[in-house]
């Protein structure tokens, strides 16, 4: 089958000249596509089609990375003045302090690197193609030339295609083109000097379906096709930046600023008004700079973030975007779908509804066993004659499939199909066999919009029948009459509005199913065709597709987490108010938006058609007050984005087609689903579920909020541990005293408490309550008044233990200098160890419970920091590097007696701070910290 490359290389990139049957030909594939040995030989011939990856900077680049930073810029100054002055062994302790700083910065981000990496690749798209004749989901990056790929709406292109059969084919090309407003495609050659854009009979790489289906042969993988080459400009890896790190780095930058202006004051102020020697003051004032700026947050922030990335993974979330993971702990509204989301997507059909009767149906999943009945006795749906043909065209207007696998029945396919199928089934239908009798000569898919799936077929006696099944107002609309027990009859409305209101309040979902003669010799479907009406109504299927007990959950943590929980659905109005019920859904109107009267009893929903008319501002009104809305198209869900956004909430939207691709792009947080979702909704999100399921929201935003938590405890434990040290040097040079801390020293703590204790705080498991406070505002300043308490006041007690314990060794004691250094420096990190515990918990209580113990990160931190402190403080060529002497046990019992000191008085502080509920969450916003939601 091979082809002589000769001739490929002649039509390449001249695909679009040629037919369909001369590509086919060139690229030696038949109907059968390739077959998998023929595949393989061009998968080693042509390689994966993938894109060549953008150079990624090399390791050595990305360590030197590191070393731009003003930090680092400091220190080499501080090391060449130290060389210069001749202070050699300043000059190796300051060089060693950059390289381990760097080492570590450059090894933690590096993994965090790894780990994004990693979580992108479970994203990797697939692509149904035809091998051996037979159609299958294979891997994107596995396509070779020849292979023939199926396209539907919400595909995006796998490689570049010379399109051989279209129907309604739509492609969206901004990709390529940078045009939004999808082509239509069909298969007509055109000529060689023909744009890009006007190629219609060429599905390229990297563009969408936005509507209709084709079949493409492959002519392009990889890098040869249009967009591998001018990949260049997408290939553009995605930083690491979020908008809270920027906000901390623009912050970072300003304290640094000031902090050298401090600095420069202090040396002036230190060797003319105080006359410490020049090099000393030199030293100090580096130092002083140094270990104030807080050089090391960034870096935690990005690890903080990617290990809530993985956490996220872990449960089920894929985050596609970064910044996600911050906008995740601020969500305040979350949109659902319901089907497959909140409910668990395995139905069943319970009952058909006739003009004259009601047949039930027993039996639950996709085993094809059950019996039928009516009025209570067991019937034969062989001797039902309109039961049957209901059935039989419930059968063939569908594209589900049913087998057994290891002794289960496996659906695959829609699962309303399934459900259609499965019924059939239970009657005792073959499928193949009905199939191979009524073939089905055209059709058009289910579409949310159309709400309906229509099927043409020859029928036995050589007729041609339509079948359509799809929502039941749809259909109502489009028949006139409906099969009574003596053949066809006129449409009796309100008889049907009866039954549905009643199986919908079963929370059942409904199906109606409808048949019409097609014009003698018609061998095409088109929408006008359908849209004709003049069909006959065979009966209205009512669907159970029971909700997943843990959405149930995460809605109720959701509601009280201060998450609204909106439902939107293209079900019927009062099955969807049902679904609701069983969910909790209707319960949140109890607790907010000032419902003080108990709430509503029942659920509240609206219709999408009652939104077509409202205007937005009646909209903003609606959206807030109701949690379900039913019979909605992708459209709608656009708007109560918008109206939800109006009125100040952060919004995350759950979508899976191609048409839900506005609304997930204007969400604050897009949800797409990872099953059944297209890749044009996985596009457009921020965020795939791996699951569809609505709890794995619930979790990502657990986790988000986790990770902002995790952000502020290592920037509550970081600032104040810089400015207690600086306090600690400037408050010496002032008064004129002996520095407590040499610079070299300062420059040691601050290497090993930043690396040490502030790292471990990235990797905190969430608080105990997270999901039991109201979410955070998104605009909430980085330094809220907490902070700008919390800073200067363990500043000021770490800076009261650490010259204190120095001037009383000096002054009452008869310790030497070093002595009394090293009795310091093992204050303050004591200090800072014993903070570190405060912080597990940012305002509760650490002590009670288990909480402490639940952070093994914290423990290994101080595990390390002990083994480091004590060769610092005992190994003999550590004392002489750093001028130190080893202490003894009666001042370790001080030192500790302070650490404890500090635990103390901070939880003291917290005690206060939530009493007074003064408490904030994070978000300027005042938290009574109990398990009640808050009323409005
Ligand atoms: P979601 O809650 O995720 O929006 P949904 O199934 O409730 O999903 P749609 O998929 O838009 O919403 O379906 C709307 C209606 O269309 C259903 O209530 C049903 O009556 C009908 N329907 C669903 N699937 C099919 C199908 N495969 N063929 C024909 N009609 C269908």
């Amino acid at each position: 089958m091979a082809q002589d490359s000769s001739h490929h290389q002649a039509n390449c990139q001249r695909w679009h000249t040629l037919s369909a049957e001369e590509v086919r030909e060139a690229q030696g594939v038949g109907r059968e596509g390739l077959s998998s040995d023929e595949a393989q030989a061009r998968l080693e011939e042509h390689g994966r089609n993938e894109l060549k990856r953008p150079e990624g900077s090399s390791t050595l680049k990305r360590f030197l990375r590191h070393f731009h930073n003003i930090l680092i810029y400091i220190l080499i100054a501080a090391a060449i003045g130290t060389a210069l002055l001749g202070h050699w062994v300043d000059t190796a302790v300051i060089a060693t302090v950059v390289l381990i700083n760097t080492l570590i910065g450059f090894v933690q981000e590096g993994k965090a690197e790894k780990a994004l990496d990693a979580i992108r690749k479970l994203l990797s798209p697939v692509a149904l193609v035809v091998r051996d004749g037979k159609r299958r989901e294979i891997p994107a990056d596995e396509i070779v030339p020849g292979d023939l790929v199926h396209l539907q709406a919400g595909d995006k292109i796998p490689a570049d295609l010379r399109l051989v059969d279209t129907k309604n084919l739509r492609i969206e090309e901004a990709a390529l083109t940078g045009e939004s407003v999808p082509v239509e495609k069909d298969l007509a050659p055109v000529t060689d000097d023909a744009p890009l854009g006007d190629r219609a009979c060429i599905a390229y790489s990297g563009t969408l379906v936005t509507f209709g289906r084709g079949v493409g042969v492959v002519v392009a993988t990889g890098d040869g096709t249009e967009i591998g080459r001018i990949s260049s400009m997408l290939g553009e890896v995605e930083s690491l930046q979020t908008p809270l790190v920027r906000q901390v780095e623009q912050f970072g930058r300003w304290l640094a600023a000031i902090i050298i202006a401090i600095s420069v004051a202090t040396f002036a102020f230190g060797y003319w008004v105080r006359s410490y020697p020049l090099d000393e003051m030199f030293l100090a004032a580096a130092s002083l700079a140094v270990s104030t700026i807080p050089e090391g947050l960034p870096a935690i922030m990005t690890i903080a973030l990617a290990i809530g990335v993985q956490k996220m993974a872990r449960r089920n979330a894929i985050i596609r975007k970064l910044p996600a993971v911050e906008t995740l702990g601020s969500v305040s509204a979350i949109c659902s779908d319901k089907t497959g989301t909140l409910t668990r997507n395995e139905m069943t059909v319970q009952v058909l509804a006739f003009a004259d009767r009601q047949v039930e149906v027993d039996g639950v999943g996709y085993a094809p066993h059950g019996e039928f009945s009516a009025e209570g006795r067991d019937i034969n749906p062989e001797d039902e004659p309109s039961l049957w043909e209901t059935l039989q065209a419930g059968l063939l207007c569908n594209d589900a499939q049913l087998y057994q696998q290891n002794g289960d029945w496996v659906m695959e396919g829609d699962p309303t199909e399934g459900a259609l199928l499965t019924v059939a089934c239970k009657a005792g239908f073959d499928p193949q066999q009905h199939h191979e009798h009524h073939p089905r000569i055209d059709g058009l898919p289910f579409d949310s919009d159309t709400k309906y799936m229509a099927t043409l077929h020859h029928d036995h006696r050589g007729h041609e029948v339509i079948y359509l099944k799809g929502a039941p107002e749809r259909l109502l609309s489009l028949c006139d009459r409906q099969m009574g027990r003596q053949g066809p009859e006129p449409l009796d409305t309100t008889h049907w509005d009866r039954i549905m209101d009643a199986i919908a309040g079963r929370g059942q979902r409904l199906l109606a199913i409808a048949a019409r003669d097609a014009d003698s010799g018609q061998s095409t479907l088109d929408y006008e065709h359908v849209e004709q009406g003049h069909f006959t109504l065979m009966a209205v299927v009512g669907i159970m597709d029971p909700p997943r007990d843990e959405a149930i959950r995460a809605v109720e943590e959701c509601i009280t987490a201060g998450i609204r929980v909106k439902m939107i659905t293209g079900d019927h109005l009062i099955t969807a108010s049902a679904v609701g019920e069983m969910l909790g859904i209707h319960r949140q109107g109890q607790y907010q938006e000032g419902d003080q009267d108990g709430g509503q009893e029942e659920c509240r929903a609206i219709s999408g058609q009652q939104l077509d008319d409202m205007d937005d501002q009646a909209l903003r009104v609606v959206v807030a007050n109701t949690d379900v809305f039913a019979r909605t198209t992708p459209e709608h869900k656009l708007r109560l984005v918008e109206a939800l956004q109006a009125g100040g909430r952060i919004v995350a939207m759950t979508g899976d087609g191609v048409n839900d691709a506005p609304a997930l792009k204007r969400s604050d947080v897009g949800v797409a689903m990872g099953r059944k979702g297209t890749e044009a909704a996985k596009e457009a999100s921020e965020m795939v579920l791996a699951d569809d399921n609505f709890a794995s929201i619930a979790h990502a935003v657990e986790e988000g909020r986790t990770v902002y938590d995790n952000i502020r405890k290592a920037i509550l434990h970081m600032l104040p541990c810089n400015a207690g040290q600086s306090l600690t040097i400037m408050m010496a040079i002032l008064m004129g005293l002996a520095l407590p801390l040499t610079p070299v020293q300062v420059l040691w703590v601050n290497m090993v408490t930043s690396v040490t204790l502030a790292m471990s705080l990235a990797f905190q498991p969430s608080e105990p309550g997270v999901m039991s406070r109201p979410p955070r505002e998104a605009d909430a300043p980085l330094l809220s008044g907490f902070l700008l308490w919390r800073i200067p006041f363990v500043a000021i007690l770490l800076w009261i233990g650490t010259f204190g314990h120095f001037v009383y060794m000096e002054q009452l004691t008869d310790a030497s200098e070093e002595l009394a250094r090293t009795v310091a420096i093992n204050t303050l990190v004591a200090g800072q160890a014993f903070y570190l515990l405060n912080l597990r918990l940012i305002f509760q209580p650490v002590l009670t419970g288990w909480e402490l113990f639940r952070s093994k990160a914290i423990w290994s931190a101080l595990g390390i920091l002990v083994i480091l402190q004590l060769s610092f403080t005992y190994l003999p060529f550590m004392n002489t590097l750093f001028g130190l002497e080893p202490i003894g046990l009666s001042d370790w019992t001080r030192i500790m007696a302070f650490g404890l000191a500090v635990f103390i008085i901070v939880e003291l502080e917290k005690w206060v701070l939530r009493r007074t509920s003064w408490v904030e969450t994070g978000d300027g916003e005042t938290n009574p910290p109990s398990n009640q939601p808050r009323r409005a």
